[in-house]
């Protein structure tokens, strides 16, 4: 008895012993991304400098050598580009759209879908149907909808607590509006955007034609003008929408991942992931989506440098290209990571924008999830508190096939969508204080993940 006794107490203390180590490190790696943070000051340079940077575009280009730069000169073991084909859908001439009754036109903000078809040079005029689910527009049926076009403005559900669960929501509108609108031969597809704010700005995303329908043009219309279109219907029926887009898809183009690591001095061939995604939608500088994410995870790796931090395993940062309109970078690396014999523990994705930090979602087995639990205490005092199964990362999601355990940084939700996807995702609406908490609980996950394993 007494031996099980001073065993049992032996485990403790060592167990209280390494909580500690983790804390005082914890605590370092915080007062390094507060004090000596670059993170902003390199999204600065990633937003203003660089700018929007859609897959296949100069932008995007740009940001691929400029993060390379930014990796080489902070002297990361390893700084390496992986090519990727990207789709390259270009804009245009911006778009044109207004609500017709009789001699009056309201014009209104639309944005086309990245993606979509163009309308053709004399743009498209029809009468409209508004419907608020696929089921509804399958209701009316081809009758009712045979040459008109569909105005999906099914809002995100403002009493969703987390916003990203509002998005889930409304988002198929925006991905299959336009194929299912087809389906029933409508000429056009207009979607309400993604936001639970009330503005003029369109918020676009991607979105994709199903095999065998008709390519027909489709466009984010503001919440504004959504609300509008509405009221108008309700009045005059009648009523006829005209848009104008002037879009393409060229051919597929060259691109890159770019990464950069530090070689694990105990476990080399043992690697943890935390990255983000460089492309950002053509109308916005990405400031929150995903510039933030793609700073932060640089600065994960500046950090350790810093603090003298000898990783045992290696860690690499990666900025994945073409989340947006593709994922065929995070399709790339996940299967060069395979093709190289790679073996990845662990993927830390931020993309959810650079706000107050509140915890990491995990997507693995519960006993993998259980081994996360014992962190708990160490992350608590920075405000990192809803730990447990959740969402991952859309670019780190195909490394989960070969057994990583993935881990998807939550920040605060509150406002991501107000700014999502549209000319007002600047770099005036993150909080340097705001990016840097984030950078160091990014830090501090790996630094336990790469300490205890999984
Ligand atoms: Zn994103």
């Amino acid at each position: 008895m007494k031996k099980t006794i001073t065993l049992l107490f032996t485990v403790l203390v060592g167990y209280a012993q390494a909580q500690n180590a983790d804390s005082v490190a914890i605590r370092k790696i915080y007062n390094e991304a507060l004090a000596h943070g670059k993170s902003y000051e390199w999204l600065r340079y990633l937003t203003k400098q660089v700018g929007p940077r859609l897959s296949g575009s100069a932008g995007a280009q740009k940001a691929v050598d400029w993060t390379k730069q930014v990796m080489e000169k902070e002297g990361f073991d390893r700084v390496f580009l992986q090519d990727v084909m990207v789709p390259y859908w270009v804009r245009g001439a911006k778009e044109e759209a207004y609500i017709r009754m009789g001699k009056q036109k309201t014009t209104v903000p639309i944005a086309a879908l990245g993606g979509s078809v163009a309308t053709g040079p004399k743009g498209v005029e029809a009468g409209v149907v508004e419907v608020k689910s696929f089921s509804e527009l399958r209701e009316l049926g081809v009758d009712k909808v045979k040459g008109k076009i569909v105005f999906f403005n099914r809002p995100m559900d403002p009493t969703k607590i987390n916003t990203f669960e509002a998005y889930g929501g409304a988002v198929d509108q925006r991905a299959n509006g336009a194929t299912e609108a087809a389906k029933l031969g409508a000429v056009g597809a207009i979607v309400r955007s993604m936001t639970n704010i009330h503005d003029d700005n369109p918020h676009v995303g991607g979105m994709r034609y199903g095999t065998g329908v008709p390519l027909i043009p489709t466009a984010a219309i503001s919440t504004n003008g959504a609300d509008l279109l509405s009221k108008s219907l309700a009045e005059n029926p009648g009523l006829t929408f005209y848009f104008k887009q002037n879009c393409e898809s060229l051919p597929d183009a060259k691109s890159y991942n770019v990464v950069g690591e530090i070689k694990g001095s105990e476990k080399p061939d043992e690697i943890i992931v935390v990255g983000g995604h460089l492309d950002s939608w053509d109308l916005a500088e990405g400031a929150h989506d995903d510039g933030a994410g793609c700073v932060q995870s640089i600065e994960v790796l500046r950090i350790m440098k810093a603090l003298g931090i000898k990783p045992k395993r290696t860690i690499r940062a990666v900025m994945f290209m073409n989340e947006e309109n593709g994922l065929r970078g995070g399709v790339q690396y996940a299967d060069l990571a395979k093709k190289n014999n790679e073996k990845h523990i662990a993927a830390v994705e931020s993309d959810n924008g650079g706000f107050t930090p509140r915890g990491f979602g995990i997507v693995g087995t519960p006993d993998q999830r259980a081994k996360v639990m014992p962190w708990k205490p160490v992350l608590a005092p920075y405000g990192l508190l809803e730990i447990g199964a959740g969402g991952g990362g859309a670019d780190i999601g195909p490394l989960a096939q070969s057994g990583t355990v993935l881990f998807g940084f939550k920040p605060d939700s509150q406002r991501y969508f107000d700014y999502h996807h549209t000319t007002i995702d600047k770099f005036e609406t993150v909080s340097q204080r705001e990016l840097e908490l984030g950078a160091a609980s990014m830090a501090a996950l790996v630094y336990l993940l790469d300490q205890h394993g999984l």
